[in-house]
């Protein structure tokens, strides 16, 4: 029955979406999800543009459907690792990790975490936060099953504790837990892996890591979110104070031909995130001063430009057209002065600011080459997977059966609709082929 199976790599919203419209068509879909909990980037965002919706009450019940739905089998803490085949009969197998908690057990109470005596950053609040060494990545993970991170918990590093093991009442912690490798026979196959965020430290200047209050867009999303490591208050990480002034520097890592950099791409979404940023902490507080430092303002889309608009008449948000070269830090005060070239005076000026957030580039996975090797796909120059025919096959990858949506593609609009719509496009064209594979 495998011309029935399809398997996708991802469990953003681009993987869940693409799972959810082949479920509904009858296929039988696995859906591989390299860490402990599908949701992918949009989980970590606090609000949507442009509409503002909340991220997670439109993710959530996508998510909550994925993880029910009869025919999704959800394969978490997973990877593929083998991809034999052609279209309409592929072998795959996929590692599954070890959680050392019985996934069929575990209740998703949260006692063995509350329990556990471990703390370590929390990657998926950018590090801005703790969370224990059992673990569920967040409130609303799907699975809702803990996970030990081994490479921290005291009895994997140094053979004592089993604190949480005894607290589960569902006897769900299994420390003797090993990796499992499963077979899938499938016709089919969707990646939709996603991005990495682009390191600033590369661009030394702005200094990233050496001033506390230069931070990431993708940092700032968990300030602003009300499940957040603040609860939602914007505060400087140096002093934990609410910043009055607040400058964004925009492509940070994208349109940057410098050799060491290489990514002469448009991201795509940060000029439409920042603005959505700005907003929000406008909301928070109307006081604020927010300036905007840009080349040129790539706010495409329906509804965009008029957000962008209302973003500089309704909440006074500045657009300074300009090059940022440097920030420095005063010592006492650790406030943040821009060093920027205005590209419409054409000359040197400063603006000084108690925070400043880089909106940095959108990059391939660190793994995409490797997983494009395994699946025996191409990618560009950038190492995004690459599409044969952008024009009319959009979604396909340079091996039949295989097909790709989200911003593993890289960057066009970039933003969830698109992902979505990737989506629906990829399954649709599963359908398609694997009808064609049956007929013959
Ligand atoms: C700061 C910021 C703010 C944004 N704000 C907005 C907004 O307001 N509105 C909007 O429309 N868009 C916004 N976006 C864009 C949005 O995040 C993306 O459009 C969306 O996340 C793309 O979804 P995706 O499924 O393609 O990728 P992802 O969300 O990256 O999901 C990919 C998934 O694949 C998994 N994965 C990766 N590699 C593997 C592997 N080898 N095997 C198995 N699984 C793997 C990952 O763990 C992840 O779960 C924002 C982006 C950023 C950076």
């Amino acid at each position: 029955m495998e011309h029935k199976s399809v398997l996708i790599i991802g469990g953003g919203i681009a993987g869940i979406q693409a799972s959810l419209d082949l479920a509904n068509r009858g296929f039988q879909v696995y859906l591989v999800e390299k860490s402990p909990s599908i949701g992918g980037r949009m989980a970590q965002l606090d609000k949507t543009f442009p509409t503002m919706d909340c991220s997670m009450c439109i993710l959530a019940p996508k998510m909550i459907e994925c993880g029910h739905h009869p025919n999704v089998k959800l394969l978490t803490y997973s990877e593929v690792k083998e991809v034999k085949g052609s279209v309409g009969n592929f072998k795959v197998k996929v590692l599954k990790k070890p959680r050392f908690v019985d996934e069929s057990k575990c209740t998703g109470c949260g006692i063995c975490s509350e329990k556990c005596p471990i703390k370590v950053p929390n990657e998926f609040d950018m590090n801005l936060g703790m969370r224990k060494t059992i673990y569920m990545p967040f409130l609303q993970a799907v699975p809702r099953v803990a996970t030990i991170d081994k490479d921290n918990c005291l009895l994997f590093q140094k053979g004592v504790c089993e604190i949480c093991q005894k607290f589960c009442q569902a006897g769900a912690v299994d420390f003797d837990q090993q990796p499992e490798e499963i077979t899938l026979n499938v016709g089919a196959i969707i990646v939709a892996t996603g991005f990495d965020m682009f390191n600033p430290e590369q661009i030394p200047p702005f200094g990233y890591k050496r001033y506390k209050d230069v931070i990431t867009a993708m940092e700032l999303e968990r300030l602003l979110c009300a499940s957040g490591p603040t609860g939602g208050q914007l505060v400087r990480p140096s002093d934990g104070k609410m910043p009055k002034s607040i400058a964004f520097i925009q492509c940070v890592g994208s349109r940057d031909r410098r050799e060491w950099i290489n990514n002469a791409y448009c991201s795509s979404i940060c000029c439409k995130y920042a603005v959505k940023d700005a907003v929000l902490i406008k909301e928070h507080d109307s006081h604020a001063m927010i300036t905007i430092f840009y080349i040129d303002m790539r706010a495409f889309g329906r509804g965009f430009q008029e957000f962008v608009n209302r973003a500089k008449a309704e909440y006074g948000i500045n657009f300074t057209r300009s090059n940022p070269g440097e920030i420095t830090e005063d010592p006492e005060t650790k406030r943040l002065t821009i060093w920027f070239e205005d590209n419409v005076t054409r000359t040197v000026k400063s603006l000084t600011f108690d925070l400043v957030v880089l909106c940095t580039a959108l990059v391939p996975r660190k793994d995409s080459a490797e997983l494009a090797k395994t699946l025996g796909i191409e990618t560009d120059n950038y190492r995004f997977f690459k599409s044969p025919d952008l024009i009319s096959r959009p979604v396909d990858t340079t091996v039949p059966g295989i097909f790709a949506c989200g911003y593993c593609l890289g960057p066009k609009t970039g933003d969830i609709p698109d992902s979505v719509t990737q989506a629906s496009a990829a399954a649709a064209r599963i359908a398609e082929v694997l009808a064609e594979v049956t007929k013959q």
